[in-house]
């Protein structure tokens, strides 16, 4: 099955008030993981390669046929969608969607409004042509985003409106106060302006740095407009928390599938609870369907 866009997948999400979880790949195991996981939950699923480790994972085409490859030798049936997640330009968008990936983020949220329209745009109508869904960002998620650490920085209610409006993007990440890495204290989400800016644009959002927010705080993000849903870190330190035990407690053991393979079984139960938590479990059949 070839990949898929988000744009059908998050409108049926964002109606039935439930969410798609994207999950960011770390290579082959971890990309088999999220495949298998999905499968046995019967769930949609974003998999997604960030700009920043392109490079490291082989560069797009080898991501793009990896993916494809995997899809085709599990029998994956459920819709996949490839994303370039915190895509860093036009020109980075544009090679991921040549390579193959049907979804791609432009991430012009650094950039003064103006600029982040203009590259949005330039992305979009590239997309469009090629069948590829389109999410841009406003404001800032704090921790690390795109190499940089920053602090949260509220998405602006008239600047996502134009940014919708004058772009013909599929979905909106508006920073609302999440984190990317690991919370310091309780997250605090800016629900108000949540709901002000799901009813002016009325396009479906994208929550940023979820992991480690609260179940509860995840349904009311859903309840007011998130449709894509976006974990990295708690699968990544679940991996690590097994795999650092594994070199602990086998110092001569040496083999890569021995000491990786409870990692990635832990990232796919990680991956699994996060379909359910999200309501996307058991969606796949609607999709494909509809
Ligand atoms: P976390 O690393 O906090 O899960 O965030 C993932 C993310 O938003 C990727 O864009």
């Amino acid at each position: 099955m070839a990949f898929v866009s988000m744009k059908e997948l998050l409108e049926d999400a964002k109606r039935e008030q439930y969410a798609i979880g994207q999950f960011n790949i770390n290579g082959l195991q971890w990309t088999k993981a999220i495949l298998q996981a999905a499968e046995e939950e019967q769930s949609p699923v974003i998999a997604a390669a960030s700009d920043r480790l392109i490079d490291y994972l082989g560069g797009f085409k080898t991501v793009a046929a990896m993916v494809n490859a995997l899809m085709e030798e599990l029998s994956i049936t459920v819709p996949v969608v490839l994303h370039l997640d915190h895509g860093s330009s036009v020109e980075r968008c544009k090679q991921a969607i040549d390579a193959g990936f049907s979804s791609v983020m432009i991430d012009g949220s650094h950039s003064p409004i103006d600029q982040n329209i203009a590259m949005t745009k330039e992305v979009a109508d590239y997309a469009k042509l090629h069948g590829v869904s389109v999410e841009a960002e406003v404001g800032t998620v704090g921790g690390m985003e795109d190499g940089l650490v920053g602090g949260v920085k509220y998405a602006d209610l008239h600047e996502c409106q134009r940014l919708v409006e004058e772009t013909n993007i599929d979905a909106l990440a508006a920073a609302l106060g999440s984190v990317h890495g690991k919370y310091q204290g309780e997250p605090k989400l800016g629900f108000k302006e949540m709901e002000e800016i799901a009813k002016t644009t009325n396009i479906p959002l994208v929550l940023h740095g979820a992991s480690g927010i609260p179940a509860d705080q995840i349904v009311r993000t859903i309840q007011l407009g998130h449709a894509k849903i976006n974990i990295n870190t708690e699968c990544m330190v679940a991996w690590a928390e097994k795999t650092r035990v594994m070199f602990e407690e086998n110092p001569d053991l040496y083999e890569p599938r021995a000491y990786m393979t409870p990692g990635i079984d832990a990232v796919k139960e990680t991956v699994k609870s996060k379909m359910r938590e999200f309501g996307s479990a058991g969606k796949a059949a609607r999709q494909q369907v509809s």
